[in-house]
């Protein structure tokens, strides 16, 4: 099989004419997959007690079972339509063709604008909003907080109003705002699904030699509360540094000694 087949069989162009369903829709059902095939592996590491050397912590009380049911409803109910109208508007998932293709060489360029737009996003709704004192319980941050990053699946265990601020809006708008075509949303859809189940997992398959992709940071937002508001695995990590919010900055050396321990301490 050539790299042209297997492109032939990987192209959300070829599926959604072979299914006759809208782009953004299969788009998403690639993104799905990719992001259970992930929680899931995940999943069976944990429950089977695989890989012990790489997982930094077991904080969670909630297994991945657990959460799984409000998972899928979230994404169903709330991701997948804001793709679906994100399409119908013609802000995101436009068909790929002369217009709008582009070269590959530009692709860090796009990857590194889109990560710079997420970052601007998630850290200001994350760090003023959602850990502000009025809005950590009215908004519902404390969903999320009540997971504690050491099972992948909790990355969208969330209420209605966080799942649209920290995933869909941190992910749909910089793409709308970039504005290449299918294939780039679609490329950055599943880096997120598989970079940001990483980050809640607990695991660190790099054993913190490669600090951008430790969700040692993430782990630590889980656990003290209120330090590394966007420094996740993957981020350019621009705001924690600027703002000096980053868990070192606090002094934060380990993560605490307590089991399920909750910092109420909000910025
Ligand atoms: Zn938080
Ligand atoms: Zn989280």
């Amino acid at each position: 099989m050539s790299l042209t087949d297997i492109l032939y069989w990987v192209d959300p162009v070829v599926w959604s004419k072979r299914f006759d369903l809208p782009l953004s829709v299969t788009c998403f059902f690639i993104y799905f997959i990719v992001f259970h095939i992930a929680c899931a592996f995940f999943g069976i590491a944990d429950y089977w007690k695989l890989l012990r050397k790489y997982k930094l912590h077991e904080s969670d009380e909630k297994t991945y079972l657990q959460l799984l049911p409000r998972v899928v409803f979230n994404q169903l109910a709330f991701y997948l339509t804001s793709c679906y109208i994100g399409e119908k508007m013609g802000w995101i998932f436009r068909t790929p063709s002369k217009d709008n293709a582009f070269q590959l060489w530009k692709l860090p360029i796009y990857l590194t604008l889109y990560s710079f737009y997420h970052e601007i996003i998630f850290y200001s709704a994350h760090r003023w909003l959602l850990h502000s004192k009025w809005g950590f319980n009215l908004l519902g941050h404390n969903v999320h907080h009540t997971t504690k990053g050491s099972v992948g699946i909790s990355q969208h265990y969330m209420s209605v109003i966080d799942y649209y601020l920290e995933i869909v809006f941190s992910i749909l708008i910089p793409l709308a705002l970039i504005r290449t075509n299918a294939y780039f949303d679609l490329l950055v859809m599943v880096e997120d699904a598989i970079l940001g189940s990483y980050d809640h997992s607990g695991y660190d398959f790099f054993l913190g030699n490669l600090k951008r992709y430790s969700p040692a940071y993430h782990s630590m937002h889980h656990l003290r509360s209120s330090c590394s508001y966007g420094d996740g695995v993957g981020s350019l990590a621009l705001l924690d540094k600027l703002f000096r919010t980053s868990y070192y900055h606090y002094g934060y050396q380990s993560f605490p000694k307590v089991k399920h321990l909750v910092d109420e301490k909000s910025s």
